[in-house]
């Protein structure tokens, strides 16, 4: 099957969050599984890319704005989209300050000029799988091409985050060179603005986001940003399928960033030994939380802080790592500052120690309001380091409550988004801690999962066929 992808960012040439882990990881687990597929993506400053002789210009507007197509062969064919206007400055969307205001201009433009790349090199893809609400518009410009190019090509959009939408002013539609009857309610408007993401959710020929509990949640009010109607009226044409890990970085067996490397989880403790005496947390054996997430509400930061005094109360110690809002940072401080040898706060981005919290720690919290996938759980329970998370989005569809009568579980849910319901579920937790043999046979199931890539890509595969056949 001949699969492209476009995408804003891909790892390893470009990373704002968990899209370009997708991205990154997906085309080579497409490869492990046989299949081919060439990824498209803006170039960014920094990217090592040879040039090709290819360039062109796209309309932005009235005005006519060059294109230059480079490429790397690493293991992945990967063309980049150059224009040194939109592209060639630091951040991907926008600095500390807010986002670029002409973001509209920039990915109006790599939209068409991914398309016009594809089409002067003569692809033809029997899918172009499209992410995230910067490639919204590809759907919409392929239709009106009507070129003979993309008749048998299929588009598929994903998901990550539905409260990424791309919205911009209304005045702004202009520099889209779309009819105008495109702008209207049941077209890409939303409440008085142009909105890339509904672009993508209603012109593409499929829909899939990261989990399937989100597919099924943003169908609803309360998490579907105002977009519930238009995604429930493509629930037939809309998949959920949960992202996977990289298994070669995120190995306790060989993963050279911690203390020391174990299989059976049982045997990480001289782990939470180390990582305790490096943070100066107090020693003996009181069960250990981790947190390794962005400091904001999405992630329930806001119920955590709340919480944890009795959390310290109630025998545990807890160890942060995270950078984000400026409040919780302050929140957060305030606590450590009551519990300096209970409260670990790493107020900082740190790779090294992100592998020592999921190693070292017992239990991993991700109390999160709304989670479309979520990695820290899948990277937690293949360390053997058990979840305590809200039933919700990919959380809910990667952990099981434990049940000590059956044995059966991998960690612990709450429902309620409020501090009583995080504390429930510690305490259940802690219960299961104290006793040895159930914690044992706790820690045996956690790894008994498959978050590997080449599982979600035979998913999007299968997604991919259907499409196909259906045409
Ligand atoms: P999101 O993409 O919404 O931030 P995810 O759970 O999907 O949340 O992915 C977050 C990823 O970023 C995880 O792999 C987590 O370990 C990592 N991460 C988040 N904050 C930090 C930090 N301060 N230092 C190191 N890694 C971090």
């Amino acid at each position: 099957m001949r699969i492209g992808f476009i995408t804003p960012e891909a790892f390893p040439y470009a990373k704002t969050g968990g899209l370009a882990d997708v991205t990154g990881a997906l085309p080579r687990a497409f490869k492990e599984i046989g299949e081919s597929c060439a990824l498209f993506m803006p170039l960014y400053p920094d990217t090592k890319a040879t040039e090709t002789r290819l360039s062109f210009e796209i309309l932005i507007g009235k005005e006519k704005k060059p294109a230059r197509v480079f490429k790397t062969k690493d293991q992945i064919s990967t063309y980049f989209i150059g224009n040194d206007f939109y592209f060639n400055r630091p951040g991907l969307y926008g600095t500390k300050d807010g986002d670029f205001p002409d973001n509209l201009e920039r990915f109006a433009f790599f939209s068409q000029a991914a398309i016009e790349a594809i089409r002067r090199l003569n692809f033809q893809f029997d899918i172009l799988h499209l992410h995230d609400w910067q490639t919204g518009l590809i759907p919409l410009y392929l239709r009106l091409k009507n070129d003979k190019l993309f008749h048998a090509t299929k588009t598929v959009f994903t998901i990550h985050n539905l409260g990424y939408q791309g919205l911009f002013p209304n005045e702004k539609f202009a520099l889209l060179n779309l009819p105008r009857q495109y702008y209207h309610i049941n077209g890409i408007e939303y409440y008085n603005q142009v909105s890339f993401l509904k672009a993508g959710l209603l012109y593409a020929d499929y829909l899939t986001t990261v989990s399937p509990t989100y597919a099924r949640e943003i169908q609803t009010a309360e998490f579907g940003f105002g977009l519930e109607g238009v995604l429930r009226s493509r629930h037939n044409e809309l998949a959920g399928i949960l992202n996977g890990i990289d298994t070669e970085i995120w190995n306790p067996a060989k993963d050279p960033l911690i203390y020391y490397n174990y299989r059976n989880p049982a045997d990480k403790r001289i782990n939470k030994i180390q990582l305790k005496k490096q943070l100066k947390l107090d020693e003996g054996d009181t069960p250990l939380i981790g947190i390794v997430s962005r400091l904001a509400s999405q992630k329930g930061i806001d119920i955590f802080s709340e919480a944890l005094d009795k959390i310290i109360d109630r025998g545990f110690q807890v160890i942060i790592l995270g950078t984000g809002d400026e409040v919780f940072h302050k929140i957060l401080q305030d606590k450590t500052r009551r519990h300096p040898s209970k409260i670990s706060l790493n107020l900082k981005f740190d790779e090294g120690l992100a592998h020592r919290i999921y190693a070292g720690a017992d239990f991993f919290a991700m109390p999160s309001r709304y989670e479309p996938c979520g990695l820290g759980q899948l990277i937690s329970l293949t360390y053997g380091t058990i979840p305590v998370v809200r039933k919700t989005g990919g959380l809910a569809d990667s952990v099981s409550e434990f049940e000590p009568q059956s044995g059966n579980g991998n960690g612990f849910l709450f429902e309620e988004y409020d501090t009583e319901s995080l504390l429930d579920a510690l305490a259940r937790a802690k219960k299961v801690y104290d006793n040895k043999d159930l914690w044992h046979q706790l820690i045996t199931n956690s790894q008994k999962v498959d978050f590997s890539w080449p599982r979600a890509a035979r998913e999007y595969l299968k997604v991919y066929q259907t499409l196909i056949k259906g045409s």
